[in-house]
């Protein structure tokens, strides 16, 4: 039983979980026993990647053939953004005088984390520099490179491999995410980086895969499979009911300080334990004190064409003309004709206040009533 977690655990402390198992390394073996359900968002990513991966194979005059017709997934906007990722690629190519180029090329950094290995989507190697580009299809996080364990271990996997053959002095880490228009781009000298993987990688892999090391919560229990069911979790977003509040029977401005910076935390675990609670069951557990019952239902049509028909032989319209919404527009037309045709028709109105942290690099936000004390 040891060694069976042991084995499972190796294979699962892979880059793109990094950030979770360096922050909470026990989350590593937890993580290893729950099954990976593929959801579509991950399923349209591996197309797209495919994707990526054949066009700059093909720019770099290697014999492949194009994978689209048998994509699960593919749209105008895949097509568009493998197109200026292969852009990117061909710039940074021609940026430098004969430099080696990889595409999706297996690294290995099992030097610092037991059974470590991954795929870099693009590495380019010139005299000093080694460049590692990670291609991100994802629309919902922004990704950063700065200080990216998933990147950094590419990185060493890449100069593990590499370093022999050339003199690598500096790592350039590069995220191509171009559904949120981001390029984020780090440099780390080699000596840093190897003083990274020695003095925390090699030590923390250790712990995650002996399945040991403190639990901590955080932004990266949000990718953790055990996330609703974790105690450390559920401590810790408990720890604010216990809080001593003071006797008025309204809250002081301190103590609604107190609660804002948890209020996120608390309410996603919260929706988290329900998602967790409702979808086990639906597989058939019963919680005690609670039933499935049908959640409320609107009327629908049975036949679209049916309906339609019946209506037009009334003498009426049954349809109504709207013009397509911007994201629609867009991959109609795609991104360029779409900017020439309707650049002057779009504007971005003014969003709806959101309270955040100072730390949050937004400006401040300059409320009608704020405008009127200024002038008055
Ligand atoms: S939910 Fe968070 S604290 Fe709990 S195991 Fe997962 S990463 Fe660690």
């Amino acid at each position: 039983m040891e060694n069976n977690h042991a084995e499972r655990s190796h294979a699962k402390l892979s880059a793109s979980s990094s950030a979770r198992w360096l922050a909470c390394p026990p989350s590593a073996l937890l993580n290893a026993q729950v099954a990976d359900t593929a959801s579509d968002f991950a399923r349209e990513g591996t197309c797209a990647h495919e994707l990526a991966e054949y066009k700059v194979n093909k720019f770099l005059g290697h014999n492949v053939r194009d994978p689209t017709e048998n994509l699960d997934f593919f749209d105008a906007e895949m097509a568009e953004c493998t197109d200026s990722y292969l852009q990117y690629i061909t710039e940074e190519t021609t940026k430098y005088h004969n430099p080696v180029v990889m595409v999706e090329q297996r690294l290995d950094f099992s030097a610092y984390v037991p059974d470590g290995f991954g795929t870099g989507d693009c590495i380019i190697i010139t005299d000093e520099v080694l460049t590692v580009i990670d291609f991100k299809y994802g629309k919902n996080v922004l990704v950063s490179a700065e200080n990216n364990s998933q990147m950094m271990l590419y990185a060493l996997g890449a100069l593990d491999m590499f370093g022999i053959l050339y003199d690598i002095k500096e790592i350039r880490m590069v995220i191509f995410q171009p559904r949120m228009e981001n390029i984020s781009e780090y440099t780390i000298s080699v000596e840093k980086l190897l003083e990274w993987a020695e003095n925390t990688l090699i030590p923390t892999a250790k712990l995650a895969a002996e399945g040991k090391g403190e639990f901590q919560v955080g932004e990266h229990c949000r990718f953790c499979k055990v996330k609703a069911t974790c105690r450390e979790r559920a401590e810790y977003n408990l720890m604010l009911a216990q809080y001593d509040f003071a006797m008025p029977a309204e809250l002081e401005d301190t103590e609604i300080e107190t609660i804002l910076p948890k209020a996120d935390s608390l309410v996603s675990w919260v929706n988290d334990i329900k998602e967790y609670a409702l979808s086990q069951a639906i597989a058939g557990k019963q919680w005690t004190g609670w039933k499935l019952v049908e959640g409320r239902s609107v009327r629908k049509y049975t036949d679209e064409n049916a309906v339609a028909e019946k209506v037009k032989s009334a003498g009426a319209d049954p349809y109504e003309h709207k013009v397509l919404g911007l994201t629609a527009m867009q991959k109609l037309l795609g991104k360029t004709k779409f900017n020439e045709l309707l650049g002057g028709l779009i504007y971005k109105p003014q969003g709806k206040p959101t309270l955040v942290p100072d730390s949050d690099k937004r400006p401040e936000w300059n409320s009608a009533e704020n405008d009127f004390k200024e002038e008055s």
